[in-house]
């Protein structure tokens, strides 16, 4: 449940709010939003239901949540969230395309992909400079090089910049050359790094955990709402499943399906969810026309010497085709959708 309060309750009104929700035997977290401040309430919900919180003064309004998830939640807000990342938008009925190398390798690949990327008019530039990587011996990224020269090239080419975050430690300099601070899959639920990000109001692109469900996922966003910072974006890039003909198994219908209960945007990463290169344009096409508010896509200049995810990387000459593409469908599936 989810309390809206009024700016100006006193602190009488507020302690008497406080002592009607605790001894209804609920817990309660206090966060403040674009909408002023809020309470979630939870516990014994049946039981708080009889208070009638509504009438208290000081309280504007009581939402009465269906799920635990409450700031992500449509209940909370009908509109869709826009998050603005540096001169571009994410979520509102555009399309936003993030491109770029799994990893960032120098700087003269970089800026090739990058000029590549932004003439197909990709609309943000990724590379990965902290590497979570499945074996300890694999390349692991340059670490704060890496994210220097990704600010630096993002600067050259006019496009803004995302990067994995995988240490709270991190966050300063993550901050200081970033405009949008991704939370890779094996972090979803690192929830001492989604409480520093949320505290950041930085943008944050939250992938969904191989193997969290929409409500894990989604609770996980609640960690940063909650720390007062709106600006969530979310990934789906796949799933664990028992078929290992690709690499992950993605669930496209996590588009509709978080659409229905949450007005955050959620864009679509099929590179990591498929593991392979020709399988990348068929899920972004489809993605688009599920309605997703855009893609996070590998591209390499030359994948044979890419330090990761190699087989996944897309040739700049087939990444234009599909924006091309991407621009057309989504053309199509937005007309739809107004008409
Ligand atoms: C990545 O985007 O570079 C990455 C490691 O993705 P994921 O967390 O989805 O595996
Ligand atoms: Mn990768």
């Amino acid at each position: 449940m989810l309390l809206v309060l009024t700016p100006t309750i006193t602190p009488a009104e507020r302690s008497a709010v406080d002592e009607a929700i605790r001894g209804a035997g609920c817990t309660i977290a206090e966060t403040h939003t674009r909408r002023g401040m809020l309470l979630v309430v939870d516990g014994d919900l049946d039981r708080v239901r009889q208070v009638p919180l509504a009438v208290f003064p000081g309280v504007r309004k009581v939402i009465g949540l269906s799920k635990p998830y409450a700031l992500s939640s449509l209940e909370h807000q009908a509109e869709q969230t826009v998050v603005a990342v540096g001169n571009t938008r994410v979520g509102g009925g555009s399309f936003a395309v993030m491109a770029g190398p799994c990893a960032i390798e120098d700087h003269a690949t970089l800026l090739a992909i990058a000029t590549q990327v932004r003439d197909a008019g990709g609309n943000l530039l990724r590379g990965g400079a902290y590497k979570p990587r499945t074996s300890p011996y694999s390349f692991r990224g340059l670490g704060l090089d890496g994210l220097l020269m990704l600010r630096d090239v993002g600067l050259e080419v006019g496009l803004p910049v995302v990067s994995e975050i995988t240490d709270p430690r991190h966050i300063e300099a993550c901050i200081s050359n970033l405009d949008m601070l991704q939370i890779g899959t094996r972090n979803m639920s690192n929830f001492d790094l989604l409480v520093e990000v949320g505290k950041s109001g930085h943008p944050v692109l939250l992938k969904r955990g191989r193997s969290a469900t929409i409500a894990d996922w989604l609770n996980a966003a609640e960690y940063i709402l909650a720390q007062g910072n709106p600006n969530v974006v979310l990934c789906e890039r796949g799933i664990r499943g028992f078929d290992t003909a690709t690499r992950n198994t993605l669930d496209l219908a996590a588009v509709p399906a978080v659409r229905a209960q949450s007005h955050l945007p959620i864009i679509v990463d099929p590179s990591h969810a498929t593991g392979r290169s020709s399988f990348v344009a068929p899920l972004a096409r489809a993605a688009c026309a599920a309605g997703a508010d855009g893609a996070m896509i590998e591209v390499h200049t030359d994948p044979t010497r890419a330090r990761s995810d190699a087989e996944q990387a897309m040739l700049p000459v087939d990444f234009r085709d599909l924006l091309d593409d991407l621009r057309l469908i989504h053309k199509v599936c937005h007309r739809a959708v107004d008409a």
